[in-house]
């Protein structure tokens, strides 16, 4: 069996045949534009970032910043990651072996998890999971072993002893996200630190994807797995530009951690690119140290449209999970099942049936698992979209029947 199988049927590219098929995203995104939908699938920004950062890259474009940049990335924009690091969490980062830049936070994901796990490794995620996670644990012919987020009143919340019986002398990384994609749950303390005593136990290195650090909402704030006692020897902190400066086409991101750990994550990444987005990395090293006015607006105003989002979906019939971070809502699509569907069959119903595109969280499972059926009524929908665009999909779904299924009009 060809590895590009694996990687494509753990990644939704594949059905279980390994016959290729569209991901459900580009599915999605192909019926919003056919229908006039308003796109609540997809996760991007549909205003770019700060014009300040922006003009920082086309002055360096026009300054002759346009050859390969140091394979490890720009030395300012090292030390601005490891300045930003100590400043906003206390964790101490040399920025010449402690800190890899990288082509987003995926490169660094894949890097990370080729350099340090292969066959006969299990690798440990959260389920739901972002699709490049899986992707990449199959990449390196790795054991893909997931710990549920069980939906409730506080939100979707680590199913600890499940944690408990996923990590064991097999485990070779925990893979953390948090903030969350798609449930939008920030892992607390308690929560960490459960990941962390048993990576502990088990000796285990932790990888932690964190690109939604700065977007938490109501004082809830987000706590690196790194900045846990003892935890910054066996952790792998990865974060981008691309959604906490709404600039997710630069894909800038990077990886931090301790030295020999960094070293491996380098040699791998150094035959994936090698190198690149080089008048883009001194922006992005500005941005972290003069962008706190714009990640705290963006977070306001994300934050209010969540709650835009989230009323509308509740005024529609939804039950949902209130979000701390991230650009998402997770919904429970129960009422306005017909007979036999599910959350997959609802989302791609829904362009037609109300105008609105979203995805179901299956899409973030394990074909066939424990999680995956528990949450297949559900959907994911985004609120990182101007304020008309959520109104409109709020007024459109306003109008779905619960009863018939069916949408009036
Ligand atoms: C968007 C996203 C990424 C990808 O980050 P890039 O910097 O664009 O590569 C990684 N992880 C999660 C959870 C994301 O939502």
């Amino acid at each position: 069996m060809q590895r590009w199988r694996d990687v494509a049927r753990a990644s939704g590219l594949a059905s279980p045949d390994g016959s290729a098929r569209p991901t459900i995203f580009a599915e999605m995104t192909v019926l919003a534009q056919r229908t006039g939908a308003a796109n609540l699938g997809q996760g991007f920004p549909d205003s770019d970032g700060p014009a300040w950062i922006r003009e920082i890259a086309a002055a360096a474009i026009r300054d002759g910043v346009n050859q390969y940049p140091p394979g490890r990335g720009a030395p300012e924009l090292r030390r601005a990651v490891a300045a930003h690091q100590l400043r906003r969490y206390g964790i101490e980062l040399d920025p010449e072996r402690e800190v890899l830049v990288t082509a987003g936070a995926t490169e660094a994901i894949a890097a990370a998890v080729l350099a340090l796990a292969g066959p006969g490794d299990e690798v440990v995620t959260l389920e739901p999971f972002y699709d490049s996670h899986a992707a990449a644990i199959a990449m390196a012919g790795a054991t893909h072993v997931t710990v549920p987020l069980v939906p409730g009143p506080d939100g979707f919340r680590l199913d600890t002893a499940a944690l408990g019986t996923a990590v064991s002398e097999r485990t070779r990384i925990i893979l953390v996200n948090t903030p969350h994609n798609p449930t939008g749950t920030v892992l607390s303390r308690p929560e960490l630190q459960l990941i962390a005593d048993a990576a502990r136990r088990a000796d285990a290195l932790v990888v932690t994807d964190e690109v939604y650090e700065h977007l938490t909402f109501d004082g809830v704030t987000h706590t690196p797995i790194a900045a846990l006692p003892g935890m910054a020897e066996r952790t792998l902190t990865i974060s981008s530009a691309g959604k906490t400066f709404s600039l997710t086409g630069w894909k800038i991101g990077w990886v931090a951690g301790p030295a020999e750990l960094i070293e491996a994550v380098t040699a791998i990444k150094q035959f994936l690119t090698y190198s690149g987005g080089a008048p883009f990395q001194p922006a992005i090293a500005r941005a972290l140290v003069d962008g706190d006015p714009d990640i705290a607006a963006l977070r306001d105003s994300l934050s209010a449209r969540r709650d835009l989002l989230v009323a509308g979906l509740r005024d529609a019939g939804f039950e949902l999970v209130v979000p701390a971070g991230t650009y998402f809502v997770c919904a429970d699509a129960t009422p306005f099942l017909a007979e036999g569907d599910d959350g997959a069959a609802f989302a791609r119903a829904l362009p037609e049936r109300a105008g609105v595109a979203t995805v179901p969280v299956s899409a973030f499972c394990r074909e066939g698992s424990a999680t995956s059926q528990a949450l297949a009524p559900w959907v994911r929908f985004t609120f990182v979209k101007d304020e008309q665009t959520l109104r409109t999909a709020v007024e459109r779904l306003r109008e779905l029947d619960p009863r018939r299924g069916a949408v009036q009009r």
